[in-house]
């Protein structure tokens, strides 16, 4: 869920892309030129750009390349549309700045899709607040992991798993819900893959006696029980 900014110029498309977004539950809103989509920034930041490469005055690149200057829309994820499927206007969209790129005509839902992705993507980064439970520490802008001071190691999946985790304490979470939180979208790998990186993140924790923040919910999946150490 977020607010999206629409720059497009065709009403058609721009409308049924306003449409989905709605649908999945976002707030779009819809500029139809370069000096429109300033204006609603300057309005309010939105959580994510899809912006359309042909568009009145300046193109799409062009607005992006100077968005990507000012440090207020810097890092605003940006979804470029573009009917020109020639794979130079495609790098000279990601060199702008763009962290996706989708060609017309596409489907709604493949868009949705990427939406989503990018959002969730950017979320976790935008939150790099250290986290605790108990005695363990995780920095995110670190990547370390520490309890009682003493730092502990961790492999690139059990720390994002474990951030994960800390992140959304005493809530039971599916390993599909972890797979996809965790490991990201479009990843075909069994459901037991959780359960070894799970094996795993608990050995790490253990020489800090922190192994059993990590339940196994019988039947369902895994839970951070955050008050369990301080017991
Ligand atoms: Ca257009």
């Amino acid at each position: 869920m977020g607010k999206i900014l629409v720059v497009e110029d065709e009403a058609a498309i721009a409308e049924l892309i306003a449409l989905h977004l709605r649908h999945e539950g976002h707030q779009p809103r819809i500029a139809i030129s370069g000096p429109d989509a300033q204006a609603a920034l300057l309005e309010q930041l939105p959580d994510l750009i899809v912006l359309d490469w042909m568009l009145p005055g300046e193109p799409g690149p062009t607005l992006l390349a100077r968005w990507r200057t000012d440090p207020r829309t810097k890092s605003l994820p940006v979804i470029m549309l573009t009917a020109r499927a020639q794979e130079t206007d495609k790098i000279k969209g990601l060199d702008a700045g763009a962290d996706d790129y989708l060609t017309k005509p596409f489907s709604p839902a493949e868009l949705m899709a990427r939406v989503r992705a990018l959002l969730r993507r950017r979320a976790p980064e935008a939150l790099d607040a250290p986290l605790q439970a108990g005695e363990l520490k995780l920095d995110p802008a670190a990547r370390r992991v520490f309890s009682g001071g003493r730092e502990l190691q961790l492999g690139p999946t059990e720390f994002k798993l474990l951030r994960y985790l800390m992140s959304h304490p005493e809530r039971v979470h599916t390993r599909a819900q972890l797979l996809d939180k965790v490991w990201g979208d479009h990843v075909f790998i069994e459901e037991r893959t959780v359960d070894v990186h799970v094996k795993r993140l608990r050995d790490a924790l253990r020489p800090a006696g922190c192994d059993e923040l990590i339940e196994t919910v019988r039947g369902s999946g895994y839970r951070l029980a955050a008050a369990r150490v301080n017991a």
